[in-house]
Formats: C-alpha cells, structure tokens, sequence
C-alpha cells in the first residue's frame, strides 16, 4: 500500500484525499486535496461554483497526533465571495471556522477538558490552556442542543465567579433535566433579564418556580412583566444554611481580633486553626479538628453558641422534614437567633423573616433537593478549572459542556461506532 493511501484510511478525514505525505524532523505533515468542486462559506451554507480570484490560501491543521509525532494537514484553498459573509477562505469539512485545528483534535481536547486538570491536557495535548478556552468556546457553539430552552417548568438562577476579583456568571438551570441550560457574564437583574429576552414572553410564561438566593436582582428580574411574574420564587437552602455558615465565621474573626487586642497571642493562633473545624460539617472533619471541635465547644462562650446556632440552621433542611416541620423550627431558629446578642445572627434572622415565604415554597415544590445541590457542587469545581481562561465566555463552555445538554465522546468513539 502506498503511504498516501494509508494515511487515507488512517485519518479519517472528511471530504479529501490525501496527495503527499512528507516526514518533517518533529511532525508529520499530510498534504491533503478537497474532493468537492464547489466552494462553501465557513460561515454559512452558501455554496458556488467560482473562485473569488486565484490566488491560494495555503492552510494548515492540527490533527490527531500520530504515535508520539505532531500530525499537521495542510491543504491548498480558494477564495469565495458569500453574499452574507463577504470575501472569505472556503471552509473544509473537517475542521471549524477560524480554527488552527481538526474538528477530531477539538473534540478530544472539549472531552479532556471536562474531565481532567488544566496541567495534565497541556502537557499530553502540548497546547496553551488558552487555546483549550478557545477550543472549548467552538465546540460548546456548535454541539449546544438548540432546544434546550423550551420546556422549561423549574429553574434555578444563580452566579458562581469564573476568575478572582468578583468576576461572574449567571447560571440557569432546569431542575428536570439537572442541567445548566443557560449562562451569561454578569451577576445581576440585567443578566437575568439577558435570559428572559431570549426565552421570550412565550417559554417564559410556562416557568411554574424559580429558586435563587436571597439578593434582589434575579427576584426583581424575574418578577418583571413579560418575564416571569406568575412563577414562585423559592429560595435555595444551601444559600440560607451557607448564610449562617458565614455569619459563625464573622463571630469566630470578631473573637479573634478582640483575643488579639486583648494580647493573648497564643489563643488568637489556636483559634485561627479552629476555623475549618467549625465550618466544616461535622462528618467531614479530621480526627484532630474533631477534638478541636469538641474543646470549642466545651469551653463554651459566643463562638461556640455560634456554631449552635449554625448546626441548628443546617439541620432544618435535613432531608425528610415536611414544611411545617421547616416552618416551626424556622420560627425557633429566628426566635435564638435574634435573642443571641451576636449582630451577624441577629442579622441573619432577619434577613430569613424576610425571605420566609420563599425559604418554605423550596421546601414545598422539593427543590431543595441534594441534586440540586451537587449539580451546584459541580459547577464551582469546573469554574475552578476555568481560572486562568482569557474569557468568561471560554468559563461558560466550561460549564456548558460539563454540565449542560451536551454529549461530548472521544473522537474514536465518534468515528468507530
Ligand atoms: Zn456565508
């Protein structure tokens, strides 16, 4: 067989035949040749027969590697006028507009990428980890299921930071499904208004719930005329028993710091050590932070009625309690809590008063769920990923394609089965 002819059968590639095949000191370079005669626009469907003009436009491909060697396609194309998209370079079957790869090679990197760290995919792929945001950004665009807003019934709205120094997304997520469906830079009304928008009066009038925190943006958005002012907002519990985490953490610094003033250096340290044992759920702890637990709370004082008081906020939402159990250990909490004398709590209570209705609906529709919760979970580990992308678009199709209505399969699994 004819090494040309090999590499036919070898690569798989779409729509060409191979017409070389050179062996440069570090790569593998394929020359190849479209079959068809006709030119088609990258851009869109438009098809012609003529050229733009005859000059060439050499390009080159990354494609799968081949054993240890980098393997390049290059090929010769034309240009043609699309009467949408203007003078352009003829798109090839195999690999996406704009881009420096195969459509294979792409999709091995998208799958990599929501399974595995940033380290390991640069050094096996030997790309840029902003090249894999670039990637991802293509294959997200194009596998994205177009359907997947309709039929929305229970969602959830919420942001999750995609890089440090406050930067965020709004994520929308369909309780059904337990998919992110949608996503947008921008954590307030009017990023939830970008949503709205695009849903329409139509799919948005068919939303029944909504969950969300406790912050005024996405409530106000949603409630809106045109959007969604017929769904019940319900308020997710993790956000409410993550508030009471937070204001135990504002009570253990205070203490601190008046430790410090007090100069009791030595207890100020311990103390800053004890912080994971008393945020952290009980069962997640380690021998050692248990026995700092334990001491903490022996000792008594206000950090330790604090953590009360946050394990008490935590065990509301237990699975299994009905919602009048909620409602009455609620009315309890807040009660102990105002009374407490410890601001943080005291402001916690009321913000929970405030936002009762919405806490109670959670429980009611069943979307204080532990899906929910861990699709949640996920979400913050993969924008843990996607630090380091150059934009909150590459974060995005991070998320999407980890969490969203996509399928993503290896490129071996694509072509052989
Ligand atoms: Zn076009």
């Amino acid at each position: 067989m004819r090494a040309t002819a090999a590499f036919s059968s070898l690569l798989l590639l779409d729509g060409v035949h191979v017409r070389d095949v050179v062996f440069e000191s570090d790569r593998v370079v394929v020359e190849v040749a479209l079959r068809r005669r006709r030119l088609i626009c990258p851009r869109c469907c438009f098809s012609t027969p003529h050229r733009h003009d005859v000059r060439p436009v050499d390009s080159d491909w990354r494609h799968l590697d081949l054993g240890v060697w980098r393997l390049e396609i290059r090929a010769r194309l034309r240009r043609l006028v699309c009467p949408e998209h203007g003078v352009l370079t003829e798109g090839v079957p195999f690999a996406r507009y704009r881009s420096d790869f195969t459509r294979d090679f792409e999709h091995l990197v998208a799958w990599l990428a929501t399974r595995t760290d940033k380290t390991t995919i640069q050094r096996l792929v030997r790309i840029h980890w902003r090249t894999v945001g670039r990637i991802i950004e293509r294959v997200c665009a194009d596998e994205l299921d177009p359907g997947r807003l309709n039929d929305l019934f229970e969602i959830g709205i919420d942001e999750v930071s995609w890089r440090k120094g406050h930067r965020y997304l709004t994520l929308v997520t369909d309780h059904h499904r337990g998919q992110v469906v949608w996503g947008a830079e921008g954590h307030d009304a009017a990023t939830a208004d970008e949503f709205f928008d695009e849903l329409g009066a139509h799919r948005s009038g068919q939303i029944e719930a909504i969950s969300m925190d406790m912050g005024p943006g996405y409530a106000k958005s949603a409630r809106a005329e045109g959007h969604a002012p017929q769904a019940v907002i319900a308020i997710d519990s993790f956000h409410v028993a993550k508030l009471g985490s937070e204001a135990l953490d504002e009570v253990r610094r205070e203490y601190w710091n008046h430790l410090r003033t007090l100069g009791d250096q030595q207890a100020a340290k311990r103390f800053k050590d004890a912080r994971w044992a008393l945020l952290k759920r009980p069962e997640n702890l380690t021998d050692r932070q248990t026995e700092t637990l334990r001491a903490l709370k022996a000792a008594g004082g206000t950090v330790a009625r604090a953590y009360l008081l946050k394990e008490a906020l935590r065990a509301i939402f237990a699975p299994g309690l009905t919602v009048d159990d909620v409602d009455q250990l609620l009315t309890r909490f807040c009660s102990r809590a105002s009374r407490s004398r410890m601001t943080p709590f005291v402001r916690l209570a009321k913000t929970i008063r405030r936002h009762r209705d919405g806490i109670l609906a959670a429980v009611r529709l069943g979307l204080t769920n532990a899906r929910a919760e861990a699709l949640n979970n996920k979400v913050r580990l993969i924008t843990r990923r996607a630090y380091g992308f150059h934009s909150a678009h590459a974060a995005l199709a991070l998320v999407l394609l980890t969490c969203g209505p996509i399928t993503l399969q290896p490129p071996h699994e694509l072509h052989l089965h």
